[in-house]
């Protein structure tokens, strides 16, 4: 089997649960710039919901993607409960029915949730939303793939991208979403969804990277695969 095994990757989203409730001042102060300010909170509500309903033992990522999808969908109001929903929910889909995540399922992943985000919010790239860091970091993924990188260099540029597209929308006018209201005035401050997309992007890649090289470890050394570095161990 190459990639990352599924069966052992639930604790991903265990780690996504950490990195939204660490974050969670932060997005809501970012958000209070040209937003109501309550991005960190909202997120953090149905994040904490997620980890309540997985516990410390998650079932396998495509199981627990869905779960998070769920809690998303039920404990945020506004429109990121069913962006973020939709967004966990296709990507637990295109895992669907497979063993690992390699290159070329993650690419899919990624593509999958860009366009059910897309299709649902309507948003373009450029209009400063959470799409701004999700476009570039599919786009970046799939450039790194066809030029021949491995799993964890292409996870690497998709991070890297994932970084340079939250910090872009700092020039940009917000056209959808509540900060359009500011029309020009929202120039100047990053887009708090494009932050929490941002986020929410580099702790996948961390999160699988750790989980490659545990798995190549093993095979190397002949050792069963173990998982180390999931919150549910600690
Ligand atoms: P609310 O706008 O209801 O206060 P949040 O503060 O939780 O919700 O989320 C605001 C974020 O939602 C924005 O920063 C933006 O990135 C994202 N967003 C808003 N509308 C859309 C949309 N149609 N498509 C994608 N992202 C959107
Ligand atoms: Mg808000």
């Amino acid at each position: 089997m190459t990639g990352v095994p599924l069966s052992e990757a639930g604790g991903l989203v265990l780690e996504l649960v950490a990195a939204i409730n660490a974050n969670r001042a932060h997005l809501s102060e970012i958000d209070g710039a040209i937003g109501d300010g309550d991005h960190g909170v909202n997120m953090s509500k149905g994040f904490t919901r997620a980890g309540a309903a997985l516990g410390a033992s998650p079932p396998p990522l495509p199981q627990a993607l869905s779960a998070l999808s769920e809690a998303l969908f039920e404990g945020i109001g506004g429109s990121m409960g069913p962006l973020y929903g939709s967004l966990f929910s296709a990507m637990a889909e295109t895992l669907d029915g497979a063993e690992a995540l390699d290159a070329p399922l993650c690419g899919r992943m990624l593509r999958a949730g860009f366009d059910a985000v897309q299709e649902l919010g309507s948003a373009k790239p450029g209009d400063k939303t959470m799409l701004d860091a999700l476009a570039p970091a599919a786009d970046a993924f799939d450039a790194a793939q066809r030029e021949g990188k491995s799993f964890a260099d292409c996870l690497d540029a998709m991070a890297a991208a994932a970084e340079r597209g939250r910090d872009a929308t700092r020039d940009m006018v917000a056209r959808v979403g509540r900060a359009s209201r500011l029309g020009e005035r929202s120039r100047g401050v990053v887009d708090a969804g494009a932050s929490s997309c941002c986020l929410i992007l580099q702790t996948i890649a961390t999160g699988l990277k750790e989980r490659l090289e545990a798995t190549s470890g093993a095979a190397v050394s002949g050792k069963k695969t173990r998982k180390t570095l999931t919150l549910a161990s600690k």
